[in-house]
């Protein structure tokens, strides 16, 4: 079960890479990094989680993220056995594999209070860790702490402009996709995530909208014109999700349980029956993936434009020194021409003709 993120993207992105392994190069495809925003308890530690597929973020009403947490996911062969194992390896931790996802979580908690204290003290000093995990795509997410306004416990007193700053480090780069988080009980007019991601990606290129706690807004009211746009305006749209409340925390409710009543929410509900695509975690995923899909056709002409160069140069060499690499040349325009194809099976995957490539 390969977590919903990256779904349709790991082959392609495996292809290539096997692509560029038989030319000697590494990994050569710079997926965008993709950071949560928003204001404290709105959600983001459990969209990340939802979207990568597995339990392992400390979650909860008081503030527990409290370090910007740096999560690599690195893809690892496949066991011919089919005994795949995932685990974690903290950057403070070297060589210790976390099998138990609820132990990376407990380690999270104590590496934080370890900088940070106790007493919901903030620092930006990061956590890194990596998962590996036959099912995932490379690609690194970041988990931010909230914005919070009113100083608590061994907060200093400017500690919004603090975090604030902290979390334009991570967005303001131009290759961070950047999740912003509103719960859908609050005023989206006056978001956060949408005022500060607004200021680190002015046009909205790089931005899309995420609209959390569909499940307990007001009786009466739907978030219908927050979905289409028409309150706050967002180039990549947005997406509405409903995630586990802090009582299926407290019951230890499954992420599996909770995308099934996930599903089961936007179908009882008629309001948002034709806003389908605008609708849970996995088509937030979707989402992404397409973003990643298009990011990685506009890298592609320079990858090509490399291995032409690669090309020359063992023609080059072929011609100081006669028969020997003439093979590796012959090599290297097959797998251009693989390359090519490739790129074609991209462009008719954006367009959506060949949009669930299968994973085999
Ligand atoms: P963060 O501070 O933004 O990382 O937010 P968390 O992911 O830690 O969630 C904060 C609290 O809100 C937790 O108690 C979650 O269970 C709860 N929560 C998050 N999303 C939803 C949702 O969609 N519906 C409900 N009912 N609760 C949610
Ligand atoms: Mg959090």
């Amino acid at each position: 079960n390969a977590s919903p993120l990256g779904h349709s993207v790991i082959p392609i992105v495996n292809k290539l890479q096997d692509i560029f392994a038989q030319l000697g190069s590494q990994s050569t495809i710079e997926l965008p990094q993709v950071a949560v925003v928003g204001s404290q308890s709105s959600g983001k530690s459990s969209v990340l989680e939802a979207l990568v597929g597995r339990d392992f973020l400390p979650r909860g009403s008081d503030i527990c993220t409290r370090r910007p947490l740096v999560l690599q996911l690195l893809q690892i062969k496949r066991k011919p056995d089919g005994t795949d194992e995932e685990y974690g390896e903290f950057l403070h931790l070297p060589g210790k594999r976390f099998y138990d996802f609820g132990d990376i979580r407990r380690e999270i908690q104590a590496e934080t209070e370890r900088e940070a204290g106790g007493n919901k003290g903030v620092t930006d000093k990061q956590i890194r860790l990596k998962i590996f995990s036959p099912n995932v795509l490379d690609i690194t997410l970041v988990d931010l702490p909230g914005i919070t306004k009113v100083p608590v416990g061994d907060q200093p007193s400017d500690i919004e402009a603090r975090i604030r700053t902290m979390i334009m480090s991570y967005i303001k780069l131009p290759s961070c996709l950047i999740l912003a988080v509103t719960p859908a009980n609050a005023d989206l007019a006056n978001s956060d995530a949408l005022q500060i991601a607004g200021n680190a990606d002015p046009d909205g290129y790089r931005t899309i909208g995420v609209i959390t706690k569909l499940d307990i807004m007001d009786r009466g009211t739907d978030a219908r014109n927050f979905l289409l746009g028409k309150v706050v305006p967002l180039r990549l749209g947005y997406v509405g999700v409903v995630n586990r409340s802090q009582e299926d925390i407290m019951l230890n409710r499954s992420i599996k349980d909770a995308l099934v009543a996930e599903e089961k929410f936007f179908r009882s509900r008629p309001v948002y029956s034709d806003l389908a695509d605008g609708c849970g975690v996995p088509q937030l995923a979707k989402k992404l993936n397409q973003i990643l899909v298009q990011h990685i056709k506009t890298v592609l002409p320079g990858l090509k434009s490399r291995i032409s160069a690669a090309l020359v140069s063992v023609a080059k060499e072929h011609a100081s020194y006669g028969e020997i690499t003439e093979s590796k040349a012959g090599q290297g325009a097959l797998l251009l021409n693989i390359l090519s194809k490739y790129s074609e099976a991209f462009s008719s995957m954006i367009e959506g003709k060949n949009e669930e490539m299968s994973t085999s």
